[in-house]
């Protein structure tokens, strides 16, 4: 799944790209009818909502949006200090300083000490519980798939990324057209421009990771994550879409960042609840596609719609909590002031004595330890805001004893190293989880290297440690992890052996280059339609180069841009194939251009075969006929 941000991006710019083809002015019209649906706006998620599967993912979701919940629970009032703490206690020494009395000067500091002291240990305990116990709360979700279970143990948020992927979303379309309801209908085009967008996006999502999601899938999180951000600051809202926002007198809008974009806003229904008619058409289209196959246990609409209630929640909380801005620092205290400011220097460097340059702004680059690292400079930024606010007052009247003017220079400098310890502990804890892949990267952070170049091109995957991304050695297999154990791995190109057969990760216009190329510069090569009707992966006998094999055709148009970016390719998906769409393995599990496959021996006609095992892969992966 790319992640939903591109999905909306490519969402907004459908009706536009439907425009320039022939036969399409049905989709147009039904697009540009209601530009503002939050079906179309939700059908672009496809089946990603369901990594909020409550029935399915029990307590690893629950543990996982706890947790991101919290985080920003505990983010949202650091942002709201600087107005409600900081600016008063600023006023009041600007107002009033030669009419406080020390007590009251005093009992004001010490406020905004233990306030700055909670919220701040509030940040640290957040990130703790990552960094001391070392949990990857990611881990259980483990696919199915790579574990090599039967496929009525999968779960359905990536049945529906492998399993007859496009008949599923033709088989909503004819129901939703036979019903005659043009939000369901708008709904279908949202869902199929996510299929048009999950096929090409993934491989340049892998071509990042260095495998497909079933083996990586926390990397595969991060860089969806980071890809997002990227996306995000590159494209502006189109002026059509503006309204759709709804941006209200208390909202604090940011035009290159996640945070304040307010897309949740997109594809919200009302009362933040599944209509009926959408989770009673998506179950009854999971029962005829899938009926006659092995599938995970069925849904009722009330599994839809709780999968979906979760996912809006945490999709409004990561596009709404916008962000705390960096203080700007006052005038320098004067000279008069000069052994106060060296005393308070002495107390202060004590902490800082043997620190590391703190996590995430640059310096010295290490990967692992990271967390801890960053952890440890936090520890000794609310060390120095307690140290801070403790000097003022065992000092204030010795402060109070300089000219009026020197006085307030002084304290209003020493109030600012509290807030900048604040914003640095924020801001470093907020970044920490960013790399843990459980935040959208902030616009700034795309200026913080090396991550910002690592986790978006597959030129610089490398920047993080690991082997550089090569086209030919794809893709590589799962780096062997657990639930406990160094929370770090994700950040690092895995540096696997290679599964075999050997796979193309992406068209070699889409590799080593930024998220653009994939989401809108190239329109299809006709030569990869043969990919649409392909009848198996590889061939049995490796001479025969017949295009009837996914892995040949793969080979012959590689040079070029094959399938097309995002945007053409779904828009071309829905002008000419809506009601027969293509059954894509929509994660480019394999490779590029596999269609749904599945592992020798597991489908119910299948002759046994032998688990062959293959290193630090539990799958056998041979590649058997579609399905
Ligand atoms: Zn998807």
């Amino acid at each position: 799944m790319p992640g939903p941000i591109v999905h909306l991006l490519v969402q907004q710019r459908l009706a536009t790209a439907l425009r320039r083809s022939d036969g399409s002015q049905e989709f147009v019209k039904l697009l540009r009818g209601e530009p503002c649906s939050p079906y179309a706006g939700f059908g672009s998620m496809g089946p990603d909502f369901l990594f909020f599967s409550l029935r399915e993912y029990g307590d690893a979701i629950g543990d996982l949006s706890n947790f991101i919940f919290e985080v920003y629970d505990t983010i949202a009032p650091i942002i709201e200090f600087v107005e409600e703490t900081i600016e008063p206690v600023k006023t009041a020494i600007d107002d009033a300083v030669s009419a406080l009395l020390p007590d009251e000067l005093e009992a004001l500091l010490a406020d905004l000490g233990s306030t700055a002291g909670t919220l701040g240990s509030a940040m640290l305990a957040k990130l703790g519980e990552i960094v001391t116990s070392e949990v990857d709360l990611f881990y259980p979700f483990y696919p199915k798939l790579q574990q090599g279970a039967p496929e009525d143990e999968w779960y359905w948020f990536d049945f529906l990324h492998y399993r007859r992927t496009g008949r599923f979303c033709s088989t909503m379309w004819r129901m939703a057209r036979d019903a005659g309801d043009p939000d369901l209908m708008r709904y279908c085009l949202g869902y199929a421009s996510h299929i048009g967008t999950d096929v090409v996006g993934h491989p340049y999502v892998n071509s990042i990771v260095g495998g497909p999601y079933r083996g990586h899938w926390h990397r595969h999180k991060l860089v969806e994550n980071w890809i997002d951000a990227w996306a995000r600051r590159h494209y502006d809202d189109p002026a059509s879409f503006m309204g759709c926002l709804r941006i209200g007198p208390e909202d604090v809008p940011r035009p290159n960042s996640i945070a304040g974009s307010y897309y949740s806003r997109l594809c919200e229904f009302p009362d933040k609840r599944l209509p009926d008619k959408l989770s009673e058409l998506f179950v009854a289209a999971q029962r005829e596609t899938y009926g006659d196959i092995p599938h995970p246990p069925d849904f009722n609409p009330d599994d839809v719609d709780a999968a979906y209630r979760l996912w809006i929640r945490w999709f409004e909380r990561a596009t709404s909590i916008g962000d705390a801005l960096a203080p700007t620092p006052p005038p320098p205290p004067g000279a008069a002031a000069g052994a106060l400011v060296t005393g308070y220097a002495n107390e202060i460097s004590s902490i800082w004595s043997g620190a590391g340059s703190g996590g995430g702004g640059g310096g010295g680059f290490s990967i692992w330890g990271i967390f801890a690292a960053i952890a440890d400079f936090i520890r000794r930024v609310l060390e120095t805001i307690v140290k801070t606010i403790e000097y003022i007052i065992d000092h204030i009247e010795d402060i109070l004893l300089l000219p009026l003017t020197e006085a307030l220079r002084l304290i209003r400098w020493l109030v600012y190293q509290v807030h900048l310890g604040l914003w640095q502990i924020y801001d470093e804890a907020r970044f920490a989880l960013v790399l843990g892949g459980y935040l959208f990267p902030d616009e700034r952070d795309l200026a913080k290297l090396p991550w910002a170049e690592a986790f978006v091109n597959a030129g610089n995957a490398h920047m993080t440690g690991g082997p550089a991304a090569a086209f030919s050695t794809y893709p590589r297999k799962r780096q062997a992890y657990a639930l406990l154990g160094q929370t770090e791995i994700h950040l690092v190109y895995p540096a696997t052996l290679r599964e075999r057969p050997s796979a193309e990760p992406c068209p070699l216009p889409h590799f080593g280059v930024y998220p653009d190329v994939m989401i809108d510069a190239h329109t299809g090569d006709p030569k990869a339609d043969a990919f649409f009707f392909c009848e198996q992966p590889y061939p049995p006998d490796p001479s025969d180069t017949s295009p009837a094999f996914t892995h040949n055709v793969e080979r012959d148009t590689w040079s070029g841009p094959q399938l097309g970016s995002a945007l053409p390719f779904s828009a071309r998906l829905i002008s000419e194939m809506l009601d027969d769409l293509p059954n894509f393995n929509l994660d480019g599990d394999r490779g590029y251009g596999f269609l749904t496959w599945r592992l020798d021996g597991v489908g119910p006609t299948d002759p046994p075969v032998s688990p062959a095992p293959i290193e630090s892969n539990p799958v056998n992966v041979n590649y058997g006929p579609t399905v």
